[in-house]
């Protein structure tokens, strides 16, 4: 082992979590810095003190994909319960199955096509052959008529643009199926943390070599102290917003309690323009195995808007000269010494958590060679976050092992983490009962 050195992580999400244990298990010392007042970043859960409904404080997080090694990786630190995520959209007076799937098609069009016949079907609807734009993308993929209901209306509220101005990769995210398989996801592996997601990240940044400082912003922290920076805040306000603010879509969460059931499924999308929020969430049906439960339910109805400075980030907008802006950002930080940008903030990518984790976990690797090294560490991540070889290698050294289940008394712990000397709550899955 190399000598220890000192690391400053700017965020406690996935991404500064996973590199933190990372550090951590090989000797550095580790400081994890949040200026909110709970680990998480925006995968945050807490249980609603009045229902016992665990929340998706920022909105519907569902655990999905293909990589072994990530998968593994979350169940080392959390009971992953089965869930299939199943999105529910509505038009008009009607409600249709997401993503596009032959109940949808045969629905909406009055019809009672065979897998084949929508498929010849949908191909006579499909327009154009330049695929540049969301827009392109949507016509050549189910014709006018499925786009104009489901797609145009939702992605100008959810992106607050022309969708012609937006990049086909938005849309290439969902699934077309000429089956009545309407899974929302295609992955291998898919589950929700059963004690919620504060809880996994609190339980991956709960080792000895890591101190963890919630509500403290960045720009209060000398880093300069510190061997190396990972930073997984927004890269442009690592830079002060020197050249000025990259675009990003913030999100207003309207919560409410309700009588339980509310919509009975977890996720309504609303895809008319003339409707102001873009979906509600029925918090309690991402916990299916507790959900009949609660005689009361909480929903959020989520609206998208331009992020102004006091705003959260969430999503990177990313159009062509968001891109101008980005690159000179990227230069700069090229030029930088002794930091590192990760996450869906430090590289201003539509990240999923599994590729957040993947990244993360290529990214520490690499830094732990550097530090032993004595190379230069990369300033953006290397890899794309599709399973790496080493990580699948590991994946298949960990599946031979069996993982001891963390003990009442550890899971308690990790509900408080040491800030500096004072023991701070964090807001995780505090016990509640459920009349
Ligand atoms: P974050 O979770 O954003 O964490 C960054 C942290 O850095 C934050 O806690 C922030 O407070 C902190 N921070 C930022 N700047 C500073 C600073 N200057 N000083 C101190 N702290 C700072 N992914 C899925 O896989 N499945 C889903 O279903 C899914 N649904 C989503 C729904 C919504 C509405 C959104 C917005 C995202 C969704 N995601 C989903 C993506 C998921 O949230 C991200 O992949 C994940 O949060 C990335 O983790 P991160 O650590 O990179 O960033
Ligand atoms: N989308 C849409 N209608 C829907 C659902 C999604 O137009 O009912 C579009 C929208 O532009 C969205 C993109 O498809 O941003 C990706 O959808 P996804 O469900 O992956 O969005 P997320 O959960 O990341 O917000």
């Amino acid at each position: 082992m190399s000598e220890p050195k000192s690391i400053l992580i700017v965020g406690a999400g996935f991404s500064g979590a996973v590199v933190a244990r990372h550090l951590a298990e090989a000797g550095h010392r580790v400081t994890v810095i949040d200026a909110r007042d709970h680990v998480a970043g925006n995968c945050h859960t807490a249980r609603d003190p009045q229902t016992g409904v665990m929340v998706h404080r920022y909105g519907p997080h569902i655990f999905h994909t293909d990589d072994a090694g990530v998968w593994d990786y979350v169940n080392r630190f959390a009971t992953m319960m089965p869930y299939r995520h199943q999105v529910k959209a509505q038009v008009g007076a009607q409600i249709y199955a997401l993503p596009i799937n032959l109940h949808t098609i045969n629905q909406f069009f009055g019809t009672a096509l065979s897998p084949e016949q929508a498929r010849a079907f949908v191909a006579t609807q499909a327009t154009g052959d330049d695929v540049v734009s969301f827009r392109d993308q949507g016509l050549r993929f189910v014709g006018r008529p499925l786009y104009d209901a489901f797609f145009d209306g939702y992605t100008r509220k959810q992106w607050g643009v022309d969708p012609a101005r937006l990049p086909a990769s938005i849309l290439k995210r969902l699934p077309l199926r000429f089956t009545y398989d309407d899974n929302y996801f295609a992955h291998r592996f898919q589950g929700i943390p059963r004690e919620g997601y504060t809880t996994l990240v609190a339980r991956i940044l709960d080792h000895p070599g890591i101190t963890v400082h919630l509500r403290c912003p960045a720009e209060e922290v000398e880093a300069a102290r510190f061997d190396h920076l990972v930073y997984t805040g927004p890269l442009d306000r690592y830079f002060g917003h020197r050249f000025g603010r990259l675009r990003y879509r913030t999100l207003r969460f309207e919560h409410e309690r309700v009588a339980a059931p509310h919509q009975g499924t977890a996720v309504m999308n609303y895809c008319d323009a003339d409707v102001p929020f873009t979906r509600i969430t029925e918090h309690m049906y991402f916990a299916p195995w507790e959900a009949d439960r609660f005689q009361r339910s909480v929903i959020t109805r989520e609206y998208s808007a331009t992020a102004g400075a006091e705003d959260i980030p969430y999503y990177p907008v990313r159009l062509l000269d968001d891109k101008a802006l980005l690159s000179r950002y990227i230069a700069l930080a090229r030029q930088s010494d002794r930091v590192t940008f990760l996450g869906r903030l430090g590289t201003y990518a539509y990240l999923d958590m599994d590729v957040a984790i993947a990244q993360a976990l290529d990214m520490a690797a690499h830094l732990s060679e550097c530090f032993a090294t004595g190379r230069r560490p990369a300033v953006f991540p290397q890899t794309s976050g599709a399973g790496s070889a080493h990580r699948v290698a590991r994946a298949a050294h960990r599946a031979d092992r069996v993982f001891a289940p963390l003990r009442a008394e550890r899971l308690a712990q990790a509900a408080h983490m040491h800030i500096d000397s004072a023991r701070v709550d964090i807001d995780v899955a505090p016990p509640y009962s459920v009349q």
